[in-house]
């Protein structure tokens, strides 16, 4: 089966199976987006108004920032795969409660699994939170995180702030805009180190 099938499959069975609370008030779940077979997927945190109104994560004006961020790599939408770890819209855009996020973490885990990329992307903190509970966004953004955890192809992980946070907020504005500029040499970067590692083995 092709990746394609694969995760319009995997939506289906967790859009159904998704214990998470968030189903009762949001107007439909938001499934992840982009190139099934990228090297780069970019998580966020959960969809606001407009993602939950289209079902298409990062369509409001987070989504506009980070589609300039991409373009200035020379990246479009289409190149990359991007979804959040919550997949339904949390009340009035409050943060997303433990529970919920523990309730869609499988969800998460199995699209990563199809996908297979070879760096992982977190849009803000609550993204990087889920994979690693002790770094703080303040000193974690802009470096190489690695960490192996089962059943997941990368062990190469990137911490951003979040658009949505950064987008009114010079200084972070700034910085964010300069780690993001630094994602085509990191991801060489892993590229020369699995084929230097598969030559060896
Ligand atoms: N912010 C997110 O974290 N995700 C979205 O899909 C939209 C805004």
């Amino acid at each position: 089966m092709i990746a394609e099938e694969e995760l319009e499959n995997l939506n289906k069975k967790w859009e159904k199976d998704c214990q998470c609370e968030l189903k009762n008030e949001a107007k439909q779940a938001v499934f992840g987006h982009g190139s099934p077979i990228s090297d780069i997927v970019f998580i966020g945190e959960a969809p606001g108004k407009k993602e939950d109104e289209q079902g298409v994560p990062f369509i409001g004006s987070a989504g506009k920032f980070l589609d300039e961020m991409l373009s200035e790599i020379n990246l479009k939408r289409e190149d990359i795969y991007i979804t959040n770890i919550v997949k339904y819209r949390p009340p009035n855009n409050r943060d997303p409660l433990p529970e919920e996020k523990a309730s869609c973490r499988e969800w998460l885990l199995e699209e990563l699994k199809i996908i297979k990329p070879k760096l992982i992307v977190f849009l803000g903190r609550h993204a990087m939170n889920n994979f690693f509970p002790l770094e703080q966004i303040s000193n974690a953004h802009g470096k190489l995180l690695i960490k192996k955890f089962n059943g997941i192809s990368t062990k190469y992980f990137y911490a951003l702030y979040h658009p949505a946070a950064a987008l009114y907020n010079g200084g972070m504005r700034t910085t964010l805009m300069e780690d993001f500029k630094k994602i085509p040499k990191i991801l060489k970067e892993i590229t020369n180190k699995e084929t230097s590692e598969s030559l060896a083995k």
